[in-house]
């Protein structure tokens, strides 16, 4: 037997799902009240944190999870009998919180309390990654799921790194691909595969690509751009050193299954033109990779114009700008905080993979 939730066990039932006006009633029996013969103030905090609850619900996307993290109650009258009614709106909403307020009104339409109350929005339920619906991004402000075709990453593109892997610094920029399905959204985690060696963290700024483009110069490149996310591109670092060594191609170090964490989309007028922003990785709580977008060899500009002569892209596609110097191995039990700047940030686990894992 599963235990409901505290609010419909008290009896809550939540009538109406709005953004700017949410009802959730409950009618008043024994067991609701104190000694005194009022309701408990309990009883009346669930009763708005389901009516405020739900106004939040309404205003994010169905696979969005919410969760309270304050809630305040003024109390002004007490009741002990009637059914009572919660309202709840959102006053205002951001990327990842959103602010309500709400009332509750006994039978005899009496202001018995007010509240207001804060909430944290998550794009995904907790726990929920991959394989339970096609490769996708999330556009923060409007909570839009864009469907993604193809991963397309850039390697070379920041002098630093290039020295730090032993190239040299006027080295062409090296187009490789990584399956959409690597895709891994903010607070999954990444599943380092058997027999990996070294796994590395690149933190790299993604553009998303907006419309359908072939081989257009640089000037169009920025115009097919929808917006910027950060991202990851996981690397297992032992894999991509033997295959370079061996002419091979980079698909198995680059492409394994959650390879490409990547945040919530910024549309690219709250952006500009991705050129400027500082970047940063934390690994537990410690700076290891920092550096600005002004340090890419090529701009989103270029690099847009120079991955669609070698293939259309398409809107929904990923383009990863390639890392700053610092790049370093991960271990299972990390966390890993990515930042960039005017465009979110993005916080994974590191854990091994499950052996016999077999379909999701
Ligand atoms: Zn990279």
């Amino acid at each position: 037997m599963t235990t409901p939730p505290f609010n419909q066990y008290l009896g809550v039932k939540v009538e109406r799902f709005d953004p700017d006006k949410s009802i959730a009633t409950l009618r008043l029996a024994a067991h609701h009240l104190n000694r005194r013969g009022v309701a408990h103030g309990g009883v009346v905090s669930s009763l708005l944190d389901s009516a405020l609850g739900a106004a939040v619900i309404a205003s994010i996307p169905k696979e969005w999870w919410c969760a309270t993290i304050s809630l305040s109650v003024q109390f002004l009258e007490g009741v002990g009998e009637g059914t009572l009614t919660g309202t709840g709106r959102v006053v205002r909403r951001g990327r990842r919180v959103a602010f309500a307020q709400g009332e509750i009104r006994d039978q005899k339409d009496r202001i018995i309390a007010v509240a207001q109350g804060s909430w944290h929005l998550w794009p995904f339920r907790p726990g929920m990654q991959g394989g339970e619906s096609s490769p996708h991004v999330i556009v923060a402000a409007t909570g839009e799921s864009i469907k993604v075709g193809k991963i397309i990453g850039i390697g070379r593109n920041y002098a630093h790194h290039i020295l730090e892997m032993g190239g040299g610094a006027g080295d062409a920029p090296v187009l490789f691909t990584k399956p959409a399905g690597a895709i891994l959204h903010d607070g999954g985690t990444i599943r380092i595969p058997p027999e990996a060696g070294a796994v590395h963290h690149e933190v790299e700024m993604v553009a998303v690509i907006g419309k359908r483009c072939t081989a257009v110069s640089r000037e169009e490149g920025i115009e097919h751009v929808l917006g910027f996310a950060v991202g990851l591109d996981m690397t297992l670092r032992d894999l991509q050193k033997q295959a370079r060594e061996r002419g091979e191609p980079w698909a198995a170090a680059k492409g394994f299954d959650t390879s490409a964490p990547v945040s919530t989309v910024t549309l690219r007028d709250q952006v500009g033109d991705g050129s400027g922003l500082r970047i940063t990785l934390d690994r537990n709580g410690k700076r290891c990779q920092e550096g600005t977008t002004s340090e890419m060899i090529r701009g989103v500009g270029e690099l847009v114009a120079f991955a669609s002569r070698q293939m259309t892209l398409e809107r929904g596609d990923l383009l990863f700008t390639g890392t700053p110097a610092g790049v370093g191995p991960i271990a299972p039990g990390d966390v890993l905080e990515a930042r960039l700047e005017k465009v979110g940030s993005l916080r994974v686990e590191v854990a091994a993979a499950e052996s016999g894992h077999r379909g999701r």
